[in-house]
């Protein structure tokens, strides 16, 4: 099986009812982590990588891994995507690598900082939209701005200070022609989303709900949504880290986005709180060792029942098998 396009896991899991995790990787213990738990849990995945990630790993090293994972798993579909593009240029070269779906983030301006206009968020998008549907290759979109910082990307501001517009949300679909639309609830990036478990307050659900209607074509997609468990907190810390007590996005709030459209989920910091907390486990009950293999095996193990539990809880399990992948080309004609 090749690399498949988002849009088709998606328009299958908007058929199926249920939502499907986008966890982000840098690293081969992360893809074959992911690739475990889409077997064990028979789960078609989107495995996507920030600018951060390509610049880390170099981008002939994650689609080389990627091309291992379809190999080594011919029944698991894998959409690989590129997480929060900041321009054309940077999601033009993922797809000439070989990336069969990219986020143009039009919501901030190419230093991935600064909030941009709408007219600028559409223009840019529109762009990317022109050139990637003509390779087959979906296209996200984001409408408002998430709050805080990763990978040096982000306003660094509140998650409730650019809240997405329901109207301009339907504005921006019709003249972007996007295929999934990340929208701005409340949501950021990080471990520390909010300082107590969130409410109708902080986390707006019927915001999304409200976007849902309006759009019920498009899917939707929660950035920010690790739940950052306090199991996986208090490992970290019972051996010798230091996180400040903090609640992510529950589960049953992901589950109710599902019901209401949200199609693609983001999750990134639950998997390397499971990775950091399994190194720092061995570190200090096995002082003595030092094969990297030692500690990379338990990482791999501790983010892969992450993974899986999520798959479950999101609903894709199950659905690997439920139809027969478009090539690129295939999907490039349908957009014609
Ligand atoms: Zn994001």
């Amino acid at each position: 099986m090749a690399l498949v396009s988002m849009r088709q896991v998606l328009d299958e899991a908007a058929k199926g009812g249920y939502g499907v995790g986008a966890f982000n990787v840098n690293n081969m213990e992360q893809i074959q982590a992911i690739m475990e738990a889409a077997r064990e849990t028979k789960s078609p995945v989107i495995i996507q990588a920030s600018r951060g990630a390509r610049s880390y790993a170099q981008d002939r090293y994650l689609v080389h891994l990627m091309q291992a994972a379809v190999e080594l798993y011919p029944e698991i579909p894998v959409v690989m995507h590129l997480d929060h593009g900041n321009g054309v240029a940077t999601c033009k070269s993922a797809v000439e690598q070989g990336f069969t779906s990219v986020m143009m983030d039009g919501s901030l301006m190419e230093d991935g900082k600064t909030p941009s206009s709408f007219e600028y968020n559409v223009k840019v998008t529109r762009e990317v939209v022109e050139m990637a549907h003509a390779n087959g290759v979906t296209v996200e979109g984001e409408i408002g701005t998430l709050g805080g910082i990763e990978d040096g990307h982000g306003a660094g501001v509140s998650g409730l200070a650019h809240l997405t517009d329901p109207d301009q949300a339907v504005e921006f679909v019709k003249l972007t022609g996007v295929d999934a639309l990340a929208i701005a609830i409340g949501t950021s990036h990080g471990a520390y989303k909010f300082t107590s478990k969130p409410t109708g307050e902080t986390l707006k659900m019927d915001r999304l709900i409200e976007i849902h209607k309006k759009l019920p074509g498009v899917h939707l997609v929660m950035h920010g949504s690790s739940s950052v468990p306090k199991d996986l907190q208090d490992v970290i810390n019972q051996y010798g880290g230091k996180l400040r007590p903090t609640w992510g996005v529950p589960v049953e709030e992901i589950q109710l986005g599902i019901k209401n459209g949200v199609r693609k989920i983001n999750v990134d910091t639950d998997n390397r709180l499971a990775i950091t907390g399994a190194i720092r486990k061995v570190f200090a009950e096995t002082p003595e060792k030092f094969d990297p293999r030692d500690y990379m095996k338990p990482a791999r193990e501790a983010m892969k029942k992450v993974v899986a539990l999520r798959m479950n809880q999101f609903g894709q399990a199950g659905h690997a098998g439920d139809y027969q992948p478009l090539t690129l080309e295939e999907v490039a004609k349908r957009y014609k």
